[in-house]
């Protein structure tokens, strides 16, 4: 059931076994995951209808295996499925370029996904799989912003909901799962934070319309110069959307060296300038204000559990500290969460909850940890700059690149270059200290 509050007066409070904070893409999966597995789920959100929410909008190869695993057509019904599938415009690879040069990597093959990515506008994608847990038997609410947590005895029990017109709310849970995204106001009223030495992430995007919005293939445009004209540990993209427009951003790492100084706005600004003669748009005419979101990478919040409540998606900071891609991490949280959650309840046994930081450790550890290591590395433009330039020459130096980033690395035999060079980093990073 999806309740939409039109008439946002006081409304009875609720007892479920799972309530859920967040309607992204890792609060839905997860409560559609545990509807499924039979069990009494409320999902509220705190947005009244679909919104729009700050994305690149690409579905990586990652993040499309998640959502088959969840029973999406995405990948077998480019046309014809469901309206997500219709809306889906496929892409093929990433254009990468830099100083003039360019390289194109079509997307790595790898056995456990597929050969594309797809580009869904969010607020299409996020109310397909809110779509879902409701017609999967969980509660939807939306509009309904937790504000507090409940408290029984030291634990965790539900959260008192405030309304759009100012009533309230109190739902009452056995469970809670803390899936409010990247700000994450709820988690750090249970005691959440980001690790201050850990990188993070600052990103920005708009839209234009572009007669080129039906290619296939994605630009990068990497080291982007900062106000000195040193490379910036990030990227520029133009993505193809299929629909008539593009959407344009730019994400920076922040180990750059002069983030403070460093107006991600103007940058976007800059970049879309430059980018406007080649893919067609008017650079003056915007589709949507950007807004400058912070992104917290590489697993940077914790704790990521408590007795009684899991912390998944953006709010436990698990965006790819690689590339800020974090659908695909959202989604892989939300399936753990939903497995620990289930034994839980049916076990009677709530201990189980304890498995969860230990289950994405072991899925994720090792990539968070070379990731945050390059992020270093990549943030001192004496290291970037010449790594860049050796770099877009080469198809398979690029090659490697994607696969590294989307973390698709291969197991022997099939191993190559790009798990040969992960293999050093790694090797590094576990003799570097913790971050
Ligand atoms: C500019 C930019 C571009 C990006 N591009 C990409 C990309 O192309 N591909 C990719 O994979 N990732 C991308 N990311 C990262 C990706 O957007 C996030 O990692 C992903 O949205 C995380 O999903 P989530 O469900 O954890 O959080 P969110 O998608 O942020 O969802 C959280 C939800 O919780 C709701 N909420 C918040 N507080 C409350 C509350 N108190 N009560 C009830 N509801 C609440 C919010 O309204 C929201 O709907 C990008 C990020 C940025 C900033």
């Amino acid at each position: 059931m999806t309740e939409h509050l039109d008439d946002p007066a006081d409304l009875d409070d609720l007892t479920t076994d799972v309530l859920v904070v967040g309607g992204g893409p890792a609060g839905s999966a997860a409560a559609l995951r545990l509807a499924r597995a039979g069990h009494d789920v409320t999902l509220v959100e705190k947005r009244p209808v679909g919104r729009h929410k700050s994305c690149g909008d690409l579905v990586s190869p990652r993040a499309l295996a998640e959502l088959q695993l969840l029973g999406t057509d995405l990948v077998t019904a480019p046309t014809g499925g469901s309206a997500l599938a219709t809306a889906a415009h496929h892409v093929a690879g990433v254009r990468f370029t830099h100083g003039g040069r360019c390289t194109s990597v079509a997307w790595p093959q790898h056995p456990g996904f597929p050969g594309h990515g797809v580009v869904v506008r969010r607020e299409i994608l996020d109310q397909h799989l809110r779509d879902e847990a409701a017609r999967a038997g969980a509660t939807v609410l939306m509009g309904h912003e937790a504000t507090a947590p409940i408290a029984e005895r030291g634990f965790v029990r539900g959260a008192t909901m405030t309304l759009p017109g100012g009533g309230q709310r109190a739902i009452r849970a056995r469970f809670v799962v803390v899936a409010d995204g990247a700000n994450s106001r709820f988690g750090r009223g249970l005691g959440t934070s980001r690790r201050r030495n850990w990188p993070y992430a600052i990103a920005a995007r708009t839209y234009f319309a572009s007669p080129r919005s039906t290619e296939t293939w994605i630009e990068s445009a990497v080291g982007l110069p900062d106000h000195h004209g040193n490379p910036i540990a990030g990227y520029g993209w133009v993505t193809p959307m299929g629909d008539g427009n593009v959407n344009v951003g730019v994400g920076v790492l922040s180990t750059h060296r002069d983030i403070k100084g460093l107006n991600t706005l103007k940058l976007l600004d800059a970049f879309c300038d430059r980018m406007s003669a080649d893919w067609q748009y008017d650079a003056s005419r915007r589709l949507k204000d950007p807004t400058r979101l912070r992104l917290p990478l590489g697993g940077s919040i914790e704790p990521k559990m408590g007795p009684t409540f899991l912390v998944v998606g953006d709010a436990a900071g698990a965006a790819n500290p690689f590339n800020g891609d974090g659908v695909d991490a959202a989604l892989l949280c939300a399936r753990l969460a939903a497995g620990v959650l289930d034994e839980a309840l049916t076990t009677e046994n709530s201990t189980t909850l304890q498995r969860y930081p230990m289950l994405l450790a072991d899925e994720l550890g090792r990539f968070r940890k070379v990731g945050r290591l390059s992020a270093r590395f990549l943030g001192r433009p004496a290291i970037l700059k010449p790594a860049l330039e050796l770099a877009v020459r080469s198809d398979a130096t690029m090659g490697a690149v994607l696969r590294i980033a989307g973390n698709e690395l291969r197991a022997r035999p099939d191993a190559g270059g790009a798990e040969r060079a992960y293999a050093v980093a790694a090797l590094v990073s576990h003799l570097a200290p913790s971050w």
